[in-house]
């Protein structure tokens, strides 16, 4: 994961230049394509030659964001999609069946539970979930059936550790796909596919394009799977729209620059959270405290930009230091270059039953914090007005 090569791929790779020469990646807003001649148009048609026919199924901006993304994560191909929950569906309509299984983490983001326990399985699809760190759980929870892996690491909001290339063994003697929705690390700080993974989804709503703008989504891996992911988005069209992609494929370029300061940002907040008298637990990969800090730190490079922390008294006193607050966005959204702050028991995680989510680990007192660009000593200040 050598910083040069990285560095340059963010900038350089997968760029291409039309006939005027510009330098930097054009936005083409055309929904279809034009042939030189009816012969022209079957071959394209039909793959014979390859080319743009439909922006539904190709685009040039969006190619040129798929292949920088591509690269990124070190994988052989990428599609991109209009979100990362249309990501994720991409991925299971594409290569899972009725009466196909699959095992997941616990703590997904709330909307891959819901399309996992309410919408798949309406479609004959079963899902078990099991503890993100039990690597006994994974093997226990094997079925014949089992097609389909698919983890998030580090967890919302508890940042548990995955270890991906244990659960990579697994999936593979299981003779299932192993999916990592890498959202929280991006390829800047974590690289799945390295790690045995076959394929990484994307949220690029977050830290992708990383300043709040637009949302997208993707897929990355091996060719085999991505080409049925893309027959699956060609014909049924959960695909992204060319701007979306074009300010993604310019958000890579800043990726590992913002993914490191915020790093550095939310290593300090954690550290200084950890010696505030009205905190009690602190959750952060990159703190020695952490109980995986050590697979953490073999498996990304840095902690990432997402501290929690429990505030002692529960759900009055978090709220408290959530309004005192004058510059934190108080959001559900993260990855923005702007620290925003979550009290997950009441939002994101605030659908689940109270026994669910007390088994989760989600305390009525516990906050998320994403950390952004601004300096964390105005952070620091802002949690100080409450926590006081
Ligand atoms: C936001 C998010 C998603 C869903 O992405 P959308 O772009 O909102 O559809 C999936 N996984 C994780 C971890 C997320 O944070």
């Amino acid at each position: 994961m050598t910083h040069p090569e990285f560095d340059t791929l963010s900038v350089r790779a997968g760029t291409r230049r039309s006939q005027f020469n510009e330098h930097s990646e054009a936005l083409y807003l055309t929904s279809s394509f034009v042939f030189d001649s009816a012969a022209q148009a079957a071959a394209r048609f039909s793959g014979e030659e390859e080319g743009n026919v439909y922006a539904r199924f190709s685009n040039p901006t969006v190619t040129m964001m798929q292949d920088r993304l591509a690269a990124l994560e070190c994988g052989e191909a990428c599609v991109a999609t209009s979100s990362g929950m249309s990501a994720i569906l991409s991925l299971v309509m594409a290569t899972l069946q009725a009466g196909d299984h699959i095992v997941a983490s616990q703590g997904l983001f709330g909307a891959t539970q819901q399309l996992f326990n309410n919408i798949l399985t309406r479609f004959g699809i079963e899902t078990t979930l099991v503890p993100a760190t039990d690597l006994d759980a994974y093997r226990a929870a094997v079925r014949p059936r089992t097609r389909l892996f698919f983890v998030e690491t580090p967890s919302n909001p508890l940042t548990e550790i995955v270890d991906i290339a244990a659960v990579a063994e697994i999936a593979k003697s299981a003779g299932a796909i192993f999916a990592v929705d890498n959202c929280f690390c991006t390829p800047a700080l974590q690289k799945p596919l390295l790690l045995g993974a076959d394929v990484v989804v994307h949220s690029a709503t977050k830290y992708l394009d990383g300043q709040g703008r637009v949302l997208g989504g993707a897929v990355v891996g091996g060719k085999p799977v991505l080409d049925e992911v893309f027959k699956f988005l060609r014909t049924a069209g959960p695909c992204i729209s060319p701007f979306n992609a074009w300010v993604i494929l310019k958000g890579l370029e800043t990726l590992r620059i913002r993914m490191e300061a915020q790093s550095a940002s939310a290593l300090e907040l954690a550290r200084w959270l950890e010696r505030q008298p009205g905190v009690g637990r602190v959750f952060y990969p990159g703190l020695a405290s952490h109980p995986q800090h050590a697979l953490a730190m073999r498996q990304q490079t840095s902690g990432g930009a997402i501290v929690s922390f429990e505030v002692k008294g529960g759900r009055e006193q978090a709220w408290r230091v959530v309004d005192a607050t004058r510059m934190i966005s108080i959001t559900a959204n993260l990855g923005d270059t702007r620290t925003t702050i979550t009290h997950p028991a009441s939002t994101t995680h605030g659908r689940i039953s109270a026994e669910a989510r007390a088994l989760a680990g989600i305390g009525e007192g516990l906050l998320r914090v994403a950390v952004g660009l601004e300096a964390v000593e105005d952070i620091k200040a802002d949690l100080a007005t409450g926590l006081a």
